[in-house]
């Protein structure tokens, strides 16, 4: 069939006469500066991202949906996505509380305790894309108290100003993840035979802003300086989410709930406690116990914790969520017209060696890698190429011949 030529533009309907170019679609035809037009909008679109961020609590925002929106993204993890869920619940009916009511309601921080790799920045991030509000990440081993090197906690506001474009109004409403809380907690319980001042003037520091109060924010970050020119940001309704490892927990834990435990569910021992997972019983003393203040403690009312993630959770992982890493592949595969199979035996594999080498969710991915370069490399050349079947035979191969599978004779 003999193409049409053109005559106008689709678009602007200047007849070909008058532009220079016309690029030709399947229904019609554009001009040149109609490109450039659509470009500049797209460019605005995209480079705004202010302007989607909405605070309104909308009528379908409940407990219940915010969870099995969670759900989507993060297997298992019931009660911290319950206890998560109530929480920005409440922090929504709070910003949304006429100021003259008699009872002020108190923020509700959240503090995460989970084994790294467990998903607490996942969750974290997951209601941040719920709220639709600006969210920022920062880890809590870059703070020093003032006067030392190293970040102020003031950075901190400055991250979430960055992400939303310096809009001050959207970040005032926006969602800190502060990680590794844990590792600002002073060596000690007992303040008088401490030396490890550092962390404990970290936190100190975190104190107010955690509260709610004005701070004095140094745009670009880092340390304040006398001629940078300050952004004051409220923190009164910034919901602050922190997360830590805890490393060795479960032995405050532990001790605490020698004399205290009865009738515990799962995997229980002689007196019902379920060694396996210990977090699951965590108390706020336990992290006074662990070196935090109880100052800060206070201001982190809601206490969570994450479930180790065993091999049933981590084969859920692969494949479930929204995003799995398995649906991510067959994507990149799909792009390149390409229909990656894979046989079930694969996925265990997978989990399996993730478990062997202690390479947790996290090493999923890095697995996966290790598994399907090759594939990836060699099959845009061949342009014959249809589908890749990825067998176990074939992964096993892989996997042996790759730097992963020599972690272990290392470690
Ligand atoms: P953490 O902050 O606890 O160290 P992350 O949230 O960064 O861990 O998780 C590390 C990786 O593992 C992420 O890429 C995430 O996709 C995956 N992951 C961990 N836990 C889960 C989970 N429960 N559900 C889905 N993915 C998870």
């Amino acid at each position: 069939m003999k193409k049409k030529e053109p005559s106008h533009c689709s678009f602007c309907l200047r007849p070909k006469e008058e532009v220079r170019i016309l690029i030709a679609g399947t229904e019609g035809h554009i001009c040149e500066s109609c490109v450039e037009q659509a470009r500049q909008m797209v460019e605005d679109e995209l480079h705004a991202p202010v302007k989607r961020y909405k605070f309104a609590m909308s009528g379908s925002m409940k407990p219940r949906s915010i969870k099995e929106f969670l759900d989507t993204y993060v297997i298992g993890q019931d009660e911290a996505k319950k206890i998560l869920s109530v929480a920005v619940y409440n922090h929504y009916k709070r910003l949304n509380q006429k100021t003259n009511e008699d009872v002020e309601i108190e923020k509700s921080n959240i503090i995460i305790v989970g084994q790294t790799g467990t998903g607490k920045t996942l969750l974290a991030r997951s209601i941040a894309k719920y709220l639709n509000v600006p969210f920022a990440i920062v880890d809590a081993t870059v703070f020093t108290e003032a006067g030392y090197v190293g970040e102020d906690v003031e950075s901190i506001l400055s991250r979430l100003l960055q992400v939303c474009n310096y809009d001050v109004a959207a970040a005032e409403k926006g969602i800190v993840y502060i990680d590794e809380i844990d590792k600002i907690a002073r060596k000690s319980d007992n303040p008088s035979i401490t030396r490890d001042v550092s962390g404990e003037g970290v936190q100190q520091a975190l104190l107010k802003m955690l509260e709610g109060t004005e701070v004095m924010v140094p745009p670009q970050g880092g340390r304040k300086h006398p001629e940078q020119k300050m952004v004051k940001v409220n923190t009164q309704n910034i919901l602050f989410i922190c997360g830590g490892a805890f490393d060795g927990i479960e032995r405050n834990i532990a001790r605490r709930t020698a004399t205290q435990l009865i009738g515990f569910k799962r995997n229980e021992d002689e007196k019902g406690v379920d060694r396996e997972n210990m977090l699951q019983y965590i108390a706020p003393q336990d992290l006074k116990a662990f070196g935090l203040i109880p100052e800060l403690i206070g201001r982190l009312p809601v206490l969570t914790h994450l479930d180790p993630l065993d091999a049933n959770t981590l084969r859920a992982i692969l494949v479930q969520p929204k995003n799995a890493i398995i649906k991510q592949y067959k994507q990149l595969f799909a792009l390149e017209g390409i229909e990656l199979e894979i046989e079930e035996a694969v996925f265990d594999f997978i989990v399996e060696k993730a478990i062997e080498f202690k390479l947790g969710a996290r090493g999923l991915r890095s697995i996966c890698e290790a598994l399907l370069t090759d594939a990836m490399f060699d099959l845009p050349s061949q342009s014959d190429a249809k589908t890749f079947h990825l067998t176990l035979e074939y992964a096993t191969g892989k996997f042996n011949q790759s730097k992963l599978s020599q972690l272990k004779i290392a470690s």
